[in-house]
């Protein structure tokens, strides 16, 4: 068996303390492998949103370790945080978090800038990545002045746009309707089948968990299969 892209062991995430304190995630253990698709899946409130952002370095566990390709990822901090988040990483999110007054442009190309990319590169690289998601004719226009669709779409350029070798996605269909929602998916799907990108969704949907590899199931901040949590 390979070493796995990504693996939790033994996580907890507890916010606040004292009495106020809550437990988000009981003790989580799962590996996933470069190229799979897997869904984390669970009800509104089991901790999904916790976990991937403990997987995606974007928070720290309270306890447990979590391991990027066999390395302690949790031993990494500062500038080398924020390089190995952005170069190994791509984030899809139910709201987008696009600057709607910046261009489209602009939007995709701010991990380049994050990189510390200069901008005829970036832009260069920013306009292929919005040709790949037919959003070229876009590329000037205001991130606000986009439809639903076409902002998601612009997301999932910036996701790209630094040749990721994860992408995150939680609740990516969230606030689309289920025609362009399927737009979407396909081009998620697409982007591991084609380019081997290991795709990570976050969902209450069970049809979109049903299209990937495999499924993770939380409840109440714990993976509710242990079978699941590894694959087969
Ligand atoms: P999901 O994504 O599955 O809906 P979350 O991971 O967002 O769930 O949240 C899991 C639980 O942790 C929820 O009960 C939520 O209210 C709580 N929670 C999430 N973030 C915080 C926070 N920053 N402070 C306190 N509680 C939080
Ligand atoms: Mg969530």
């Amino acid at each position: 068996m390979p070493v796995p892209i990504l693996a939790a062991r033994d996580v907890t995430k507890s916010y606040g303390r004292g009495p106020g304190r809550f437990d988000a995630l009981k003790g989580v253990s799962l590996e996933i492998y470069e190229g799979e698709s897997v869904a984390i899946v669970g009800k509104s409130g089991s901790g999904k949103s916790t976990l991937m952002h403990l997987l995606a370095l974007l928070d720290r566990p309270s306890s447990g370790s979590i391991e990027l390709s066999g390395s302690d990822a949790l031993l990494l901090t500062g500038r080398t945080l924020n390089v190995t988040r952005n170069r190994t990483f791509g984030f899809v999110f139910q709201q987008f978090f696009l600057t709607g007054g910046a261009s489209v442009l602009e939007n995709v190309i701010l991990p380049l800038k994050i990189a510390g990319i200069g901008v005829r590169d970036r832009k260069r690289r920013g306009r292929a990545a919005l040709a790949q998601l037919e959003l070229e004719d876009k590329a000037t226009n205001k991130a606000s002045d986009l439809s639903g669709g076409q902002k998601q779409r612009a997301v999932i350029a910036r996701a790209l746009v630094n040749d990721p070798r994860i992408i995150f996605a939680d609740e990516p269909t969230g606030n689309l309707d289920s025609a362009t929602g399927a737009v979407v998916e396909d081009i998620l799907f697409g982007l591991n089948r084609d380019k081997g990108i290991t795709l990570i969704v976050v969902t209450h949907d069970a049809d979109l968990a049903a299209r990937c590899d495999r499924r993770i199931y939380i409840r109440d901040g714990l993976v509710v299969d242990s079978e699941s949590a590894v694959a087969a």
